[in-house]
């Protein structure tokens, strides 16, 4: 007998060949009926019998084409039968209201090996074409201008495709049906090579031939790509790599790499099983792998730390590029140092002449900026690092509903900000320092977009309680919907739960740089009973003097100086330590003073900044030229598998934590010759034994046993790898981030989860 269903799936992710897939099934189990796309999902009508009706149901679920992730499949059986007599595929209609639904908009996706058969197949008509892809791959975020998602509403609208491209994109069989980027040598974009002393511009063919010369004779070239552009140069030509260097301006942030093969990367790192498909997978991270000690990469693509950043070709381009290429290239953001990458071609050609001896560029536009995106393995999970390209703008789903659409303006530093609707967060793409106008202008443009790609019309919004954080100011700017302040490491915390799906009192650990704590003071080394609602602070490091303020950030020997005071008193001038020595010309008086009259000297409990004081203490770093960087070389040359570790004192304040005498047994050990690598691994001992016992007294009073750890310093893997199997030992169930970083890039999704708890309980202010 046959009978009619209508079936809507939602979830499925668009662009990604679902719709001919639903045909293929539909017309193998010879159904009738029709499927198109709307903006609940794509809604599926079929005709036939109930048993095949059935199997094609089940099909749908158990065989969707790779990157669809299926929410729900909802099916309204045995309806009247409509006589159809073909299946179809209609197209989208948009009817529903705004505000309604939406459908996910999927992040750019790595060329795949469908693609990369043609790209290099001589018969093939895309044949070394560095723009092919499909609708398994290719750009979406990065060149959707805005939705429905149609190639009109796309970067590629200003290519018109050419008889053989229509034909593919109009057949429902084809792999590039309704793929919306689709193109050829014929009809898409073309890439070309600028010299940036010259006028002269060189078009295919040959110009990939000719860049690839470039890169091995030791030129730097700036690539557009994806998400923006990249500077590349001969990772093993030291004088390259310095030459790079110099005209970025970047001292020592490392570099990523980029290299051709998985086998090629074994040569310099080591890459677990999980790494390696972290690195193959269709996201395309640069993922940070530790560095084996024959590595042959130059010391200057990574100044004095341990991991190396490596990420397989993605794009067409890179495919060209890298093939057959047995070394590594430097493949880092297109800016000067502290700008955000450049995504368009005049003004990177502008900024980026005085680094790049050439130009490597095409004629698709960018739309989004996204840099990127760098992830890590820890427990055997993904860690990310920064979520940029290949993974915004997907949903995360957080395990509980957002009863009002919320936007959380995330923090200053490592930027991202998050709107949510029903059980969805739309956690932003990586903003970067908002200290940048550029990067403002960024994340307010980027709110607008989001609101209308996802129907989202915030009804809250949350901010960081940091009176100066640009993104405090814009959210104090919009006066019409209600506001809430959400203590920075209360968001941390909130933002591993949300990461992890879970719910009700945990113990919270944030261990971080700096945030703006309740009582007015910088905090940072915190320990909470916390649920979304409530933080409870339990206990802190005791409060030290940052003088200076952020310059004490930069010029991290002040800490150091500061700590040393703090344990011994005015008299450590005496103690026969190379780092006192070098004090006297660093001023110490002034700064003493400073301290003493409390002028420019905000107090902190900064975790983050116990580490610079260390680092310094131990001649390891006096200043910084990036954010961690001091906390970043201390577990650098730290000595693994030392079990032992200084102690912390609780108290004599009942929740204030003393570092004293772990700054005393350091230099005591520093005064008998004991190494700093052996200093360094003891401090980090000491932090994971004080969390552990601070953990277990909370236990022990409160009746909790889910620990969560957040903040920034637990990118420290030393640290968390010990601290994570310490706590499992004492059978504490240990959660950790995975999906969104321990980082500020973090906050905004903390944020997010807090308003909703607070709007849930009345409580919104
Ligand atoms: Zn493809
Ligand atoms: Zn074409
Ligand atoms: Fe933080």
């Amino acid at each position: 007998m046959v009978t009619r269903s209508e079936i809507l799936v939602r979830g499925i992710v668009q662009g990604v060949g679902f719709r001919p897939f639903v045909y293929l099934q539909a017309r193998r189990r010879d159904l009738r009926g029709s499927v198109r796309n709307n903006t609940a999902g794509v809604l599926i009508e079929v005709e036939g019998t109930h048993g095949d009706i059935e199997k094609f149901v089940s099909d749908l679920e158990l065989n969707a084409p790779p990157f669809s992730t299926i929410d729900s499949v909802e099916c309204n059986h045995n309806l009247t039968p409509a006589d159809y007599s073909d299946f179809v595929i209609l197209e989208s209609s948009h009817h529903a209201p705004t505000g309604e639904q939406f459908v996910p908009i999927s992040a750019d996706v790595g060329t795949c090996d469908d693609c990369l058969k043609e790209l290099f197949d001589p018969e093939d008509r895309r044949y070394h074409y560095p723009f092919i892809n499909c609708t398994n791959c290719g750009p979406r975020f990065t060149i959707i201008e805005d939705i429905p998602y149609d190639r009109a509403q796309t970067t590629m609208r200003h290519f018109e495709m050419c008889a053989e491209c229509r034909a593919e994109y109009e057949d429902p069989l084809n792999r590039r049906f309704h793929a919306e980027p689709t193109a050829c040598p014929a009809c898409g974009p073309q890439l070309y090579l600028l010299e940036s002393d010259e006028e002269s511009k060189r078009e295919e063919p040959g110009v990939v031939r000719q860049a690839r010369s470039l890169l091995l004779k030791g030129d730097i070239l700036a690539i557009k790509g994806i998400g923006g552009f990249h500077l590349a140069c001969d990772a093993l030509n030291a004088e390259a790599v310095e030459k790079l260097r110099q005209r970025k301006y970047r001292e020592d942030r490392p570099f990523a790499m980029m290299a051709a093969s998985v086998a090629l990367i074994r040569q310099h790192c080591v890459v677990s099983k999980v790494e390696e498909e972290l690195l193959l997978s269709e996201r395309r991270p640069i993922v940070l792998l530790e560095r084996r000690p024959d590595c042959k990469i130059s010391s200057a693509v990574a100044p004095r730390i341990n991991a190396l950043g490596f990420m397989l070709p993605y794009s067409p381009l890179h495919h060209l590029l890298l093939k057959d290429l047995n070394r590594p290239f430097v493949m880092t953001s297109g800016n000067m140092s502290d700008e955000p990458i450049c995504f368009d071609d005049s003004q990177a050609i502008t900024r980026l002449s005085t680094i790049a001896d050439h130009f490597l560029l095409h004629d698709r536009r960018i739309y989004m900026r996204t840099d990127d995106s760098v992830s890590r393995v820890h427990d055997n999970r993904e860690m990310i690092v920064r979520r940029s390209r290949g993974y915004a703008p997907a949903p995360l789903r957080t395990g509980f509903r957002f009863l009002r659409p919320v936007l959380a303006c995330g923090a200053e530093l490592k930027n991202t900000f998050c709107l949510a609707r029903d059980d969805c967060a739309f956690v932003s793409h990586h903003i970067g320092d908002l200290a940048n106008l550029e990067t403002l202008r960024a994340f307010t443009e980027g709110i607008e977009h989001f609101k209308r790609l996802f129907h989202v019309e915030p009804g809250t919004v949350a901010y960081d309680l940091h009176p100066e954080y640009l993104s405090t100011k814009y959210a104090l700017s919009l006066h019409d919907i209600p506001r809430i302040a959400v203590q920075h490491h209360h968001a941390h915390i909130a933002s591993c739960m949300a990461d992890n799906q879970i719910e009700g009192e945990v113990i919270g650990v944030a261990m971080d740089g700096l945030g703006f704590g309740t009582d007015g003071r910088m905090w940072g080394g915190e320990f909470f009973v916390a649920d979304f609602l409530e933080a409870e602070r339990v206990a802190h490091l005791a409060y030290v003097p940052m003088p200076g303020g952020a310059k004490a950030i930069r010029e991290s020997w002040r800490m150091a100086a500061i700590y040393l005071q703090h344990a011994f008193g005015d008299q450590f001038v005496n103690l026969d330590l190379p780092f006192v020595k070098d004090l006297e010309e660093r001023c110490w008086p002034a700064l003493r003073s400073m301290v003493a009259t409390r002028t420019n000297s905000p107090e902190t409990s900064s975790m983050g900044r116990l580490f610079d004081a260390v680092s310094g203490l131990l001649g390891v770093r006096y200043t910084v030229n990036y954010e961690g960087q001091a906390a970043v070389e201390l577990e650098a040359i730290a000595e693994r598998d030392i079990a032992d570790g200084y102690e912390f004192q609780i108290g004599p304040t009942e929740n204030a934590i003393e570092a004293g005498p772990v700054i005393r047994d350091a230099v005591e050990d520093l005064l008998n010759g004991v190494p700093a690598a052996v200093v360094s691994a003891r401090f980090h001992g000491a932090v994971a034994r004080l969390i552990l016992a601070i953990a277990q007294k909370i236990r022990e009073e409160r009746k909790l046993n889910r620990i969560v750890l957040s903040g920034g310093v637990f990118q420290n893997m030393l640290l968390l790898r010990q601290t994570t199997r310490m706590l499992r030992t004492t059978g504490f169930n240990v959660s950790t981030h995975t999906r969104v970083p321990t980082n500020d890039g973090g906050i905004s999704l903390g944020q997010a989860s807090i308003a909703n708890a607070r709007i849930k309980s009345g409580r919104t202010s």
